[in-house]
C-alpha cells in the first residue's frame, strides 16, 4: 500500500478540513460550528483474554461524534492500524453520513486493534464478546443509545456475537437485537444488508449517470455502460459493486487492486473467477490472464473512467494525487482521498462522489433492520398477500378485455407471473436503498449546481449535511 507523506494531515485532520471548507461557505454560529465539528467522546479500553495459554491485552475504542439524533450509529472495526484519531474521523463522518441519506442517528465508530486473520474463530469470538461487554457494560452498545455494525474486518458473524452477549446482559430488553446491525438473517438480520453498501455505490452510480450536467462535469457521456472501471480491494464493498456494476449495468472491470498487487486488462476482467482465486491463495498473484503487477497502487494511476477506492483511508494522497487520470472517483472505501489530494483533484477537474455519500447504503440498510427489529415484524409481512390480491383483479379484467379484443391485443407472456407477486423483503430493501440513494444524489447535486461557491460534490454534501445537523441541534434549542 501507500506511504503517505510525512506532511499530509492526520484523517481526523483531513475530516476537519474538508469540514472547514464547507462551513466557511455557511452562516453558522461559531459556537454551533464547534460543537458539530467536535467528536463529543471517545472511549478507549484495554482488557485481557487469555488465549494460547497467557492473557492477551487488546486496546479498543468507541467514539461518539454527535448526539443530535440518538441512538448513534457506525460500525466497529478490527484492523492492526486502529487509532483514536481514525475512530474519531470515521465517528465524524458516520454523523454526516447518516444526515445526508435521512438515517435517523448520530455518529459513532469503534475499533479493535488486531489482525483478525491471525486468530482462529473460537478465538475472535472470545475477543469479541469481551469487547462487547466492555462497550455494554458502559451503554456503548444499547438499542437505543449506541447500535454498532460491521465495517473493515468484521462481519456478520461478529455482529451475532454481540448481539448475543448484549442479550445475555440484558435478558428483559425486549428490543435487544436492534443493538446491532449487520446481523445474519437467522439472528435479526435483514435480507440484503451484506451487499448494501456495494449495492449503494452501484445506485449513487447509476443517479450520477441520470444528471448528464455532473457528468459532463467529470468529461464523461453516456451511461455506465461500457464505463472501464479500476476496483481497489475485492472485500465486501469492492467485491458487490464491481459484480453489480459488471452484471447489470455493463461496466466493465479493467483493474483489480488487492493486498499482493494488482491485475489489469483493458478487455475486461472477471470479477467473480478473481474474488475465487483471492479466497483460495489470499492474493490475486498467478490469477490466469491479465497483466500482474506488485505494486498495486500504481494501477490506482492507470487509464479507466471510473475509480472506485474499496480498501483504506489515504491511498490517494499528495504523493500519486497528480498522477491519477480516472476523471471520476467514487469512495467506496472511507477516507481513500487526503485533504491535500482532494485538492489537487479538484484543481484537476476530477469529480469526486465523497464517501460520506458514496458509502451510505450500508449505514440505509442497517437503519432498515433496526427499524424491523424495534417493530419486530419483517418488512412487506402484512401487505404481501393483498398487494397480490389487488393485483389479481386488474389482472382478471385484463383477462376479459384480451378474450374480449382477440387478436388485436394480449397481455404480454410473462406480464401475468411479474406483475402479481408482491414484493419481499429483499425487493423492499433494494427499493428503499434506491430511493434513499437518488434523492441524497439529488439534494448535493442541486447544491453543486446551484451555487456558484461550490465547485464540487464533497463540499456540497457536507452542506447539506452540516444543514441538517445543525437544523436538528436548533430544534433540540442547545
Ligand atoms: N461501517 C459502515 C459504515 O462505515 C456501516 C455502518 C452502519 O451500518 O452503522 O458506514
Amino acid at each position: 500500500m501507500n506511504q503517505i507523506p510525512a506532511r499530509e494531515p492526520s484523517f481526523r485532520e483531513s475530516v476537519d478540513l474538508m469540514f472547514n471548507r464547507a462551513v466557511a461557505l455557511m452562516d453558522l454560529p461559531p459556537g454551533l460550528e464547534e460543537k458539530i465539528r467536535v467528536c463529543n467522546a471517545t472511549y478507549t479500553v484495554r482488557f485481557g483474554v487469555r488465549l494460547r495459554g497467557q492473557i492477551q491485552t487488546f486496546t479498543g475504542y468507541r467514539s461518539v461524534h454527535s448526539e443530535h439524533m440518538e441512538p448513534v450509529k457506525g460500525g466497529i472495526r478490527y484492523a492492526l492500524g486502529v487509532n483514536q484519531d481514525e475512530v474519531e474521523a470515521l465517528a465524524a463522518l458516520m454523523t454526516y453520513k447518516c444526515a445526508l441519506v435521512e438515517a435517523p442517528f448520530g455518529g459513532s465508530k469503534g475499533g479493535l486493534c488486531l489482525d483478525p486473520r491471525q486468530y482462529e474463530e473460537f478465538e475472535l469470538e472470545m475477543i469479541t464478546r469481551r469487547f462487547a461487554y466492555e462497550l455494554a457494560k458502559r451503554d456503548l452498545i444499547h438499542p437505543s443509545q449506541n447500535v454498532p455494525a460491521p465495517d473493515m474486518g468484521t462481519g456478520e458473524r461478529e455482529m451475532a456475537w454481540i448481539a448475543d452477549q448484549y442479550a445475555r446482559m440484558h435478558t428483559t430488553d425486549i428490543n435487544a437485537r436492534a443493538c446491532v446491525t449487520g446481523k445474519p438473517p437467522h439472528a435479526g438480520g435483514i435480507s440484503g444488508r451484506v451487499e448494501a453498501t456495494g449495492r449503494g455505490v452501484q445506485y449513487g452510480l447509476r443517479e450520477f449517470f441520470r444528471h448528464p450536467q455532473d457528468v459532463k462535469k467529470a468529461g464523461l457521456s453516456g451511461k455506465l455502460d461500457g464505463k472501464r472501471v479500476i476496483v481497489q480491494g475485492l472485500g465486501n464493498v469492492g467485491y458487490h459493486a464491481a459484480k453489480f456494476l459488471t452484471e447489470e449495468d455493463g461496466a466493465k472491470v479493467v483493474g483489480i487492486i488487492e493486498r499482493d498487487g494488482a491485475l489489469l486488462d483493458p478487455a475486461g476482467i472477471d470479477v467473480e473467477a478473481v474474488k475465487n482465486h483471492v479466497m483460495r491463495s489470499g492474493g490475486v498473484n498467478m490469477f490466469p490472464g491479465p497483466r500482474y503487477i506488485r505494486e498495486g497502487a500504481k494501477a490506482l494511476e492507470e487509464e479507466c473512467d471510473i475509480l472506485i477506492p474499496a480498501a483504506m483511508e489515504a491511498v490517494i494522497n499528495l504523493e500519486n494525487a497528480d498522477r491519477i487520470k480516472a476523471p471520476l472517483i467514487i469512495e467506496a472505501a472511507n477516507g481513500p482521498v487526503t485533504a491535500g489530494a482532494d485538492e489537487i483533484l479538484r484543481k484537476k477537474g476530477t469529480v469526486i462522489i465523497p464517501d460520506m455519500y458514496a458509502n451510505a447504503g450500508g449505514v440505509t440498510v442497517s437503519y432498515f433492520e433496526w427499524v424491523k427489529n424495534i417493530s419486530h415484524i419483517r418488512f412487506g409481512r402484512m401487505g404481501r398477500r393483498q398487494e397480490e390480491a389487488r393485483h389479481q383483479l386488474i389482472v382478471d379484467e385484463l383477462r376479459k378485455l384480451d378474450e374480449h379484443l382477440g387478436d388485436a391485443w394480449s397481455m404480454s407472456p410473462d406480464f401475468k407471473g411479474r406483475y402479481l407477486r408482491g414484493a419481499d423483503e429483499l425487493e423492499l430493501v433494494r427499493s428503499g436503498l434506491d430511493d434513499t440513494m437518488r434523492v441524497a444524489y439529488q439534494a448535493c447535486s442541486e447544491v453543486w449546481n446551484s451555487r456558484d461557491d461550490v465547485s464540487d460534490l464533497r463540499t456540497a454534501s457536507y452542506l447539506v449535511a452540516i444543514d441538517r445537523v445543525a437544523t436538528s441541534y436548533r430544534a433540540k434549542g442547545l
